[in-house]
């Protein structure tokens, strides 16, 4: 076995198979960019050496630079986690050439897996079914159409060398076919450098099914199961489970026999995925293979009770698989939910900040059945509280993932586990999370890959306003810290209203997205009575420590974190997060409105499109310019129809976040 090995990745996956290799005695070196100097996988690393600027071409894809580190640091072998290198060949030969092993497959496998068109022609030669479209090398954009004519729409257009959802496009009809080609290779080309692409028939409720397999160098191949990772927005997995809701037992053993066979006919040796698309009746279709560690291969691990890592490291180091298919079973049930820094209500726009409060549900304690259960609950994370999102990397803040004796024990443990977790700083979908683990669609497993889109009013319900309970403990927690400051003699914050006669009153005012909360506060001898509109209560503090406070509220005793973020309070109790922006009427006067007429970047990145001149008349909703900021494209549309005064930026140039895109006129 290995003494030392270099760990080519970032975030939760490097913190993750760091955390395999200590318990396996072996040491670990880190590689880090500049942006992440104090990053967790940098801490939890024996090693950790500094190989570039925070861009992911000059950091974590130098091939030449991680391979010196390795060379330099006595690592002997590399594991390149997902994404990044791990799917590079090139990288893995260039591994093998100065003698340090790769912890994945040999070269030649990840090049016949590399293209999904050539993948798919392959696995046509060994008779794994395929979806109906087109796969060759003819991309004349002609040729494409016809092509995607003869399919039937809807067609969906793939970039051939894709990975994550990228460049993907469902097209309706033929009208529409022109632009979601330009599209589709614009985006194929700034994320993979190849706009090469293929078109399938675009299955209508399809399920995403993909089998786990694992080969060593003895010529010994299992599956591991599947997994189910249907509930997805924009192409990407939000949830997964293992096993697939409603598998048959020969159906379970027919897709796995179809993955080792799609193993096998590319000689592949480690850790693989075999991606399956299939329709609500069973039959299923390959889609691709991707040759490296997944994202969810968590779930696989608690129902199986294996450590994939661990087997990555023993297959590299040249031993066989720690278990044959016959001694590898299934016991009882996992989820993963991919907790991610985006804002679902905005269209699952990716969110960058600093994890001003994060709290883990740590305090989860789940009564073990008995002494053969795994773990119950686990989360892989890459960020701690006081770290950032950055917009240079994958806006994953962690994965949680639950085991349970049956689906319905792991869905009521997830629920629970979410209710529970705690993130202020930047938008994140947990609450979305929570609404979707207990929905009617996902907890009835009624599964497909447009599960989200399908429930769109179940999953996105008109905001409730805050409750009055919820309404205190903000104040509570504002009027107590402003007691504390008092108390600290401070004499800039003896509090407005505090020392005024008899009956002390004072108004505060919070909004709550477009609500107004007036809130009437009257100081008693050892509380407060809070009113909003015609209800009122009184409140009294019973316990603070830090952010954490119990209030007695009438007759009842209120436990919550209340997070102050400068003007918002971020209550959490009962399992619900409100944001709660403080109106400081002190501190708003003579503020002006916002300026109007003014297009800004949602976040940073780099201009991709500018789709409109100089005076040119557009109307409301027209795209007027895109931009590629966390892997993906933004476009920004005309709010309102008016003519175009200036275009700020061109093609290719970075912008910062808030910066003016266009001026523009009503
Ligand atoms: P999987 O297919 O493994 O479930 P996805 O397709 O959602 O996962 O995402 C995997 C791909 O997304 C990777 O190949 C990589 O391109 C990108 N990715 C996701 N998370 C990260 C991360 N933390 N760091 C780098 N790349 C990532
Ligand atoms: P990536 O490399 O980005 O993971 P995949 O080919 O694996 O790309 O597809 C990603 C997702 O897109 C699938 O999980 C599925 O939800 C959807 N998808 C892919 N192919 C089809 C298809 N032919 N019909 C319907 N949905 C599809
Ligand atoms: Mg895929």
């Amino acid at each position: 076995m290995f003494t030392k090995i270099l760990i080519a990745n970032r975030g939760e996956i490097a913190c993750r198979v760091a955390a395999t290799a200590r318990r396996m005695g072996i040491k670990t070196v880190a590689v880090y960019s500049e942006a992440d100097a104090n990053a967790k996988h940098v801490a939890v690393c024996d090693e950790a050496v500094l190989i570039g600027p925070a861009a992911a071409k000059e950091s974590y894809l130098r091939a030449d630079k991680i391979i010196e580190v390795a060379l330099a640091t006595g690592a002997q072998a590399i594991h390149p986690g997902y994404g990044f290198l791990s799917e590079n060949s090139e990288f893995a030969e260039a591994c093998a050439k100065n003698g340090i092993a790769f912890i994945g497959p040999p070269a030649s496998a990840i090049e016949a897996m590399g293209s999904k068109s050539a993948a798919k022609s392959l696995m046509e030669k060994a008779n794994v079914p395929l979806v109906p479209g087109y796969h060759g090398d003819n991309q004349d954009a002609d040729f494409l159409h016809t092509e995607a004519d003869r399919i039937g729409y809807p067609v969906l257009l793939k970039a051939s060398a894709g990975g994550g959802g990228k460049g993907m496009r469902v097209i309706e009809k033929s009208a529409d076919f022109k632009d979601a080609l330009a599209s589709c290779k614009r985006e194929a080309i700034n994320s993979f450098g190849d706009d090469k692409v293929l078109a399938e028939k675009y299955l209508q409720r399809p399920r995403h099914i993909e089998i786990q397999v694992f080969a060593d160098t003895h010529g010994n191949c299992v599956y591991l199961f599947e997994r189910d990772c249907s509930v997805q927005r924009r192409h990407q997995k939000v949830l997964e489970e293992a096993p697939a809701p409603g598998m048959t037992a020969e159906r379970r053993a027919a897709m796995g026999d179809a993955a080792v066979a799609a193993a096998k006919a590319v000689g592949y040796v480690g850790a693989g995925t075999v991606e399956f698309i299939a329709n609500q009746d069973g039959s299923f279709y390959f889609m691709e293979m991707n040759t490296r560690l997944q994202v969810e291969h968590p779930v696989t691990e608690m129902i199986t009770g294996t450590d994939l890592v661990e087997w990555q490291l023993r297959v590299a180091a040249g031993e066989k698989l720690p278990l044959q298919q016959s001694e590898l079973q299934i016991h009882g049930h996992a989820i993963e939910a991919r907790v991610y820094a985006e804002n679902p209500e905005k269209g699952f726009l990716p969110s960058i900040g600093t994890l001003r409060h994060a709290r883990t549900p740590v305090a989860v304690n789940f009564e073990l059945g008995g002494a053969t259960d795994p773990a119950a609950f686990r989360i892989d994370s890459g960020v701690r509280e006081g770290d950032t999102i950055s917009p240079f990397y994958d806006p994953m803040i962690a994965k949680m993932i639950v085991w349970g004796k049956d689906r319905k024990e792991a869905l009521a443990r997830m629920a629970q586990a979410l209710a529970q977790y705690q993130i202020v700083g930047l938008s994140s979908n947990i609450a979305f999370l929570s609404r979707l683990v207990t929905s009617t669609a996902f907890s009835g497993a009624d599964l497909d890959t447009g599960l989200i889109e399908r429930n769109q009013a179940e999953l996105f319900p008109a905001q409730v306003a805050a409750n009055l309970t919820t309404l205190a403990l903000a104040v509570v927690s504002l009027l107590n810290s402003e007691k504390s400051a008092k108390d600290s003699n401070d004499p800039w914050q003896s509090s407005h209203g505090w020392r005024m006669n008899s009956l002390m009153q004072r108004s505060l005012q919070f909004t709550e997205e477009e609500q107004t909360h007036d809130v009437q506060v009257t100081y008693l001898a050892d509380g407060w009575q809070v009113q909003a509109g015609e209800s009122k209560v009184q409140v009294r503090l019973a316990l603070a420590h830090e952010n954490d406070i119990v209030i007695k509220i009438a007759n009842q005793t209120v436990a919550a974190t209340v997070v102050r973020d400068g003007e918002h309070f971020h209550v959490f109790s009962q399992g619900k997060h409100t944001a709660l922006h403080y109106i400081d009427a002190l501190a708003h006067a003579g503020e002006a409105e916002a300026e109007t007429g003014r297009l800004t970047a949602p976040m940073p990145g780099k201009i991709v499109a500018v789709l409109v001149n100089k005076a040119q008349e557009v109307k409301k909703g027209d795209a007027l310019l895109i931009m590629e900021a966390m892997k993906m494209e933004h476009t920004i549309s005309a709010p309102h129809d008016g003519v175009i005064d200036e275009v700020l930026y061109a093609i290719g140039d970075q912008v910062t976040e808030g910066a003016q895109l266009l001026a523009f006129q009503q």
